[in-house]
């Protein structure tokens, strides 16, 4: 009789998008004639850049013929990719990374989910709260994290670090020493940042301890500080301790056509075994490699006309930003984020938990937003909007929450 990985049944119920479209749809189904403005979940609303969708052509025409037709991908991935990625989103930032320590993949959820597979069960993770719910689910799915509280929601085995309005959203160095560290910077859900001297603390750390951090630079587009680090390769001795994974998803509008990479350095050891070498290892044998096509629009993104169309598309995003931020701070609300990343965090007023506000917002205002408790327990009480929506209806949102 076969058996499942009775892990899968420790997870507790990820109901938030799920809970937050039924609420949405109860509403609309007896409200029809409200406009309902969704400004909940992360993703992009803007079409792919003209220089993409150029490449993406040419891509596919060379597919159709016998002397460009491409079949699979080389393992790491295609080297005028990995280069460009390499002379960009690196040396040219002064980070010493080469082309053969970057695996093109197609996202940085499967990544971040798929790289604890290289760690041993017995591994301790270091976790924000709020977090990025992949990081936790998918140890726990590894049966790495321990037994489940349901009053505190939180795992026996995983390691919190709060980040909360008393520390400005930026998590303290943990009191017991985990093995693997999750950083993500800005960050998703909060919308913070955190500047270089904070993470150097953290490599230093790391490298002190003997942990690896894993960062997630998903939103590094975003960053408009001087003194926020875009990689974390920026710190010294990130090379020998730090893990980094990027997605095309919110710098270019990817969610839907899909490439991320991840950045292993070759100094990144335990012991003699390089961790790069397990992850080519794991990655020549489960993956056979993001499209030739959006590889292609992937190198796009790198060219001078892709640069420029998608610091427009990001500067869009970031206006929408700015007007939630301050119209919220007019109408006297506790905001913060939406500086360096797409995503405003905001304490439900009066003493609302984070679903009553959900409610309250729905019903009074029309506008969906997600309830920080959905990100972990010290969520509880805040509420994340995003810029990710048109301006027009991020304008009438604002409008609305603002006469309230
Ligand atoms: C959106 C997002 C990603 C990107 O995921 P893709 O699979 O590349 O679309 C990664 N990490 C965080 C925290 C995100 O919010």
């Amino acid at each position: 009789m076969f058996k499942i990985n009775d892990n899968y049944l420790k997870l507790p119920g990820s109901y938030l998008f799920s809970t937050i479209g039924k609420k949405v749809n109860a509403y609309a189904a007896a409200h029809p004639e409200k406009k309902i403005i969704r400004l909940g979940i992360g993703d992009v609303t803007q079409p792919l850049a003209p220089a993409i969708i150029t490449a993406l052509h040419g891509a596919v025409d060379e597919m159709g013929k016998a002397e460009t037709f491409k079949g699979y991908a080389p393992d790491l991935g295609y080297e005028f990719l990995r280069e460009a990625i390499a002379e960009n989103d690196y040396r040219a930032r002064g980070c010493q990374i080469g082309a053969d320590e970057i695996f093109i993949s197609d996202g940085a959820k499967c990544d971040s989910g798929n790289i604890q597979e290289i760690f041993g069960p017995d591994n301790k993770i270091a976790v924000c709260d709020p977090v990025y719910p992949v990081y936790v689910d998918t140890n726990v799915m590894a049966g790495r994290t321990g037994v489940y509280d349901s009053a505190s929601e939180t795992w026996s085995d995983v390691i919190y670090m709060p980040c909360v309005a008393e520390n400005d959203f930026a998590p303290e160095l943990p009191g017991k020493t985990p093995d693997i560290i999750y950083l993500c910077f800005p960050n998703n859900p909060t919308g913070s940042a955190i500047k270089k001297a904070q993470l150097q603390e953290w490599v230093d750390y790391a490298n002190k301890v003997g942990a690896v951090i894993i960062y997630d630079a998903a939103y590094e587009a975003y960053i408009s500080e001087e003194e926020v680090p875009h990689s974390i390769y920026e710190c010294q001795g990130a090379r020998a301790c730090a893990i980094e994974l990027h997605s095309f998803s919110k710098n270019a509008g990817f969610t839907g056509v899909r490439l991320g990479f991840t950045v292993i350095p070759k100094e990144l050891k335990c012991g003699d075994v390089s961790l790069h070498s397990l992850w080519a290892r794991r990655h020549g044998t489960k993956y056979n490699g993001a499209p030739y096509i959006v590889q292609r629009a992937g190198e796009a993104v790198y060219s001078p006309e892709g640069k420029a169309q998608l610091k427009q598309q990001v500067a869009y995003y970031m206006n929408n930003a700015k007007y939630i931020l301050e119209g919220l701070k007019e109408a006297g609300y506790t905001v913060s984020g939406g500086v360096n990343a797409p995503y405003i965090w905001l304490k439900a007023p009066g003493g609302m938990t984070s679903w009553e506000f959900f409610d309250f917002l729905l019903e009074k205002a029309n506008v969906v937003g997600t309830p920080g408790s959905g990100f972990g327990p010290s969520g509880e009480t805040y509420f994340r909007l995003t810029a990710f929506g048109s301006y027009e209806n991020t304008l009438e949102a604002v409008n609305r929450i603002k006469g309230l």
